[in-house]
């Protein structure tokens, strides 16, 4: 796999960071341990990976894709990163993403683009489109993502691959740099919903580190994921989201939608159709909820604490504030700014109030429509990849991308993209989505589909 990334990262710009010493040196540790009979028991131990840089590594610089962090090294693993590590998992190096995993395309990054591997012309999705395009490229078969709001489930689409965003509290958030903590998740990418298990297993679980993990057993997917490959999905319903499909999907996008819930008939399960008739205002709500938490959160970054510091100016504000000029990217900007208006005195109530309160009803059509359907289904995105250039000086055209994977997120439920053909030439997404701790049927469904 190194030698893959030598051979074709320069085109692609999947990593950020390389660690060749760091993963030669844990795989020559697996083979030991293997030899020795003292390996870590998981199927995993070996395997290589591709970390989202969002998380947190001792052994590696960790930048979120911000210059505010270049150059920094955290100082303690995430917990996500620590369950890699146990499972004997080699970490190849740490990808690109969009700027504090704000974005849809990976051109928001402080380090340049990342290409689709189908065409490079394209953007591979994001924001975590590193990892994507690692898996899409084959310069690792096993990646690491986040989805705040799409950014594991819209990469994968792109890019033809598997993407999970788990239950809210599924896999721990600590040592993961936070872009919305009432949002973010961390979740597994790779080429099959099998091998997305078995991955899910081994980052996923309670973590008394995180005050947000549920303290459950993981759902056993890896069982579910192979009962799914005999390919029999009777007895299940499948809720088809009335308003998630229709106008604003590209024609090709629909045509392998309607493909593909043909192909679940065919499987054996029962097609109903649901409504879930807030989800049009997941969009607007979702973009007034993530800015606040991103202007609370990145208050952090005040040119003390963590990397870059620019010591212009004569008291501390003023270092701050030419710290956060130099070291934060226009799109970063303009959240901070949404952010900080929509929770201010005055304002509060109109827009942050509104849009919880608008969260709770997304999450009672998600209720409702898991009383008629074990699991819903819907296009993972509106379109296929677009071109690079295309939608990056208009940021409204970008935010639409998050059109069908923003409801999961707001309700805390689980959801998962699984290839589905190609519309055009290139790769389309199904969106499968379960009740929160759901994820045993959604890699069923999924894996039989596959
Ligand atoms: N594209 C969405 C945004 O820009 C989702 C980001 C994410 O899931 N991290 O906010």
């Amino acid at each position: 796999h190194l030698d893959r990334v030598a051979a074709v990262d320069g085109e692609v710009h999947a990593f950020l960071h390389v660690a060749t010493d760091a993963a030669l040196a844990s795989a020559a540790m697996v083979d030991e341990g293997l030899a020795a009979g003292t390996a870590p028991a998981s199927p995993l131990a070996g395997v290589p990976l591709a970390l989202k840089d969002v998380f947190t590594t001792l052994d590696m610089p960790t930048t979120a894709g911000s210059k505010i962090l270049e150059g920094w090294r955290p100082p303690y693993d995430a917990t996500v990163t620590s369950r890699l590590r146990s499972a004997g998992i080699t970490i190849l190096g740490k990808t690109n993403m969009d700027e504090f995993a704000m974005g849809s395309s990976t051109e928001y990054s402080a380090y340049g683009v990342t290409r689709n591997p189908w065409d490079t012309s394209r953007v591979p999705g994001g924001s975590g489109g590193g990892s994507a395009a690692a898996l899409a490229s084959f310069q690792a078969p096993l990646a690491i993502g986040t989805d705040t709001g799409g950014s594991i489930r819209q990469p994968a689409a792109f890019t033809g691959t598997v993407g999970v965003k788990p239950t809210y509290g599924g896999v721990s958030r600590y040592g993961l740099i936070a872009c919305a903590s009432s949002l973010d998740q961390g979740g597994p990418c790779a080429r099959t919903v099998l091998d997305a298990a078995l991955l899910h297993e081994v980052i996923g679980g309670y973590d008394p580190l995180d005050s947000t993990s549920i303290d459950e057993r993981v759902p056993s997917v890896v069982e579910a994921a192979r009962l799914g490959t005999s390919g029999d999905l009777s007895g299940l319903r499948v809720g088809v989201v009335r308003e998630l499909g229709g106008e604003g999907y590209q024609a090709g996008v629909r045509a392998s939608y309607e493909e593909a819930l043909r192909q679940l008939e065919k499987l054996g399960a029962e097609l109903v159709e649901v409504s879930c008739p807030h989800f049009e205002y997941g969009l607007a709500a979702y973009y007034l909820i993530l800015p606040s938490e991103v202007s609370s959160n990145l208050a952090r970054f005040d040119a003390m604490r963590y990397g870059l510091r620019v010591d212009k100016g004569a008291s501390a504000e003023e270092v701050m504030a030419a710290t956060r000029e130099a070291g934060f990217g226009p799109e970063v900007k303009r959240r901070i700014m949404l952010g900080t208006y929509a929770l201010s005195s005055g304002y509060y109530d109109a827009y942050y109030g509104q849009a919880q309160k608008v969260r709770t009803l997304i999450s009672r059509d998600f209720a409702a429509a898991f009383g008629q359907a074990d699991v819903l289904v819907s296009p993972a995105t509106p379109t296929t990849a677009f071109p690079i250039g295309d939608k990056v000086d208009d940021p409204l055209a970008m935010y639409l991308n998050d059109l069908a994977t923003i409801p999961t997120n707001l309700a805390g439920t689980a959801a998962l993209s699984v290839p589905s053909g190609l519309a055009d030439g290139l790769p389309v997404g199904l969106q499968v989505m379960a009740p929160a701790l759901g994820e045993a049927v959604m890699y069923r469904v999924a894996a039989a589909y596959e």
